[in-house]
């Protein structure tokens, strides 16, 4: 008998696939076929074995697979500062943190920070993240050797940043980056980061913003996460947050804005009316005691939301599992409305919703012709058995150490539990060195 099936480079299988796709499709028994990273085949896997021969089989026996998290906020190299703020307010987080950064801080601190969170996100099924940090040339350069979709850009604060440059400098340098990025992929989307309205002066603010027009570039900026932000900001610029950056041309339809804990009705109309989306991250919103975002009232007002974690500095994990149930639990608490935020839609937000608020197209959910971003849940645990439910066993039950498996961009980059594209002993202790010095700045203040 001759082989009649198709040579591709690797199937997932799984005892259930959460697609995500706009009808929340899901199949059981099913497989993914998977060849250049794009999917090419989903369905039964009876079928998908008739049809394909693979060099590597992923085996989902117990398991669930869906699309990898979307973490739309991040500061993924603060890794070297976890655990030097906690239990502090956000101003005192923010001065230890701040004057720490400008002391610890290089291209080799950054790539050992960045490359400790790209594993930790990846072992626990996140495979993309929007990053705000200093040194992006080196987070993406360790995003390649992870294999880790990093989608980040230049930073810019008025003051000096840590790698030495007054404001003109940083516009310069940012430039200089956007130029490279552009040639060096051309068809990846562009990113400035202005820190926020309190950290940048109105002049600043719109050169930033005549930089981004000039490039196409995307922002993404802090907005209204502290009553402490809205007195300062107030105290800057006489104004509101959203107010300054909108005024400054920050605020379109490609805007992802942080936080955005302290919103007034006109504001949540403004920016669904816009259709900038709003990153949600409610365990940094909570560790930090920011208050708590109007989500519900967001999305009831059509707004586009998004996940994030923030920085391990101020959330303690960039545990995406923990963020995505924690979104499905706080706002049912607080608005003693049990129907808010049901679990798939807190699993659409930490995936496909995520996606599309970066301008991703092709990931986010699981279909033909999309990017190979998977991760493969164990959720035939005593933790999760026996829901019914599959988005609920996600989101009630499962643990980001219950990921087995982790395939971004089509290679398998966690495979039982096990990072294959870095090593994690190796990482801990060069996280350990670095995080000496940046422990004790911190303390200095
Ligand atoms: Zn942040």
């Amino acid at each position: 008998m001759t082989e009649t099936r198709e040579s591709i480079d690797l199937i997932v299988r799984a005892d259930t696939i959460l697609t995500v796709d706009e009808a929340g499709t899901v199949i059981t028994a099913g497989a993914i076929a998977i060849n250049d990273g794009v999917i090419v085949g989903i369905g039964d896997e009876p079928q998908i074995s008739a049809r394909y021969t693979a060099t590597e089989v992923l085996d989902g026996a117990g398991c669930s697979a869906l699309p990898g998290w979307v973490n739309t906020h991040a500061h993924l190299a603060m890794n070297l500062f976890r655990g030097a703020t906690d239990d502090v307010t956000l101003e005192t987080f923010l001065d230890r943190l701040i004057g720490a950064e400008r002391r610890v801080l290089s291209a080799e601190t950054v790539a050992i920070g960045a490359r400790a969170a790209m594993a930790e996100s990846l072992l626990g099924g996140t495979t993309t993240a929007l990053d705000m940090y200093w040194y992006p040339q080196t987070s993406r350069a360790v995003a390649r050797e992870l294999g880790f979709r990093l989608i980040n850009g230049p930073t810019l604060m008025g003051d000096v940043d840590p790698e030495g440059n007054d404001f003109d400098a940083m516009l310069v340098q940012a430039e200089r980056i956007l130029t490279e990025n552009r040639a060096d992929a051309p068809n990846d989307n562009l990113w400035l980061m202005p820190h926020s309205a309190y950290t940048l002066g109105s002049e600043q603010l719109r050169r930033v913003s005549e930089l981004a027009a000039r490039f196409g570039a995307r922002i993404h900026t802090h907005c209204a996460e502290s009553s402490g932000e809205i007195a300062l900001v107030a105290a800057q610029h006489d104004a509101r947050p959203l107010a300054v950056l909108d005024e400054a041309g920050l605020v379109t339809d490609t805007t992802v804005l942080a936080h955005a804990v302290h919103l007034t009705d006109d504001e949540i109309a403004t920016i669904a009316r816009i259709g900038a989306t709003v990153a949600h991250a409610p365990i940094s919103n909570l560790k930090i005691a920011c208050g708590i975002a109007r989500v519900p009232d967001l999305l009831a007002a059509g707004a586009s939301v998004a996940l994030g974690t923030d920085g391990a500095a101020s959330t303690g994990s960039l545990d995406m599992m923990q963020t995505v149930r924690m979104a499905a639990l706080l706002h049912k608490g607080v608005s003693q409305d049990p129907t808010l935020i049901n679990a798939e839609r807190a699993v659409r937000l930490g995936t496909a919703d995520g996606a599309r608020s970066l301008g991703l197209t092709d990931v986010g959910t699981l279909a033909v012709g999309m990017r190979a971003d998977i991760q493969v849940v164990h959720t035939d645990t005593l933790a999760s058995a026996p829901t019914p439910d599959p988005w609920s066993r996600i989101v009630y039950g499962a643990s980001a150490s219950d990921v087995r498996h982790t395939v971004s961009d089509g290679r398998v980059v966690v495979r039982d539990r096990a990072l294959l594209t870095a090593d994690e002993p190796t990482i801990l202790r060069e996280l350990a060195a670095a995080s000496l010095l940046a422990h004790s700045a911190a303390h200095e203040g």
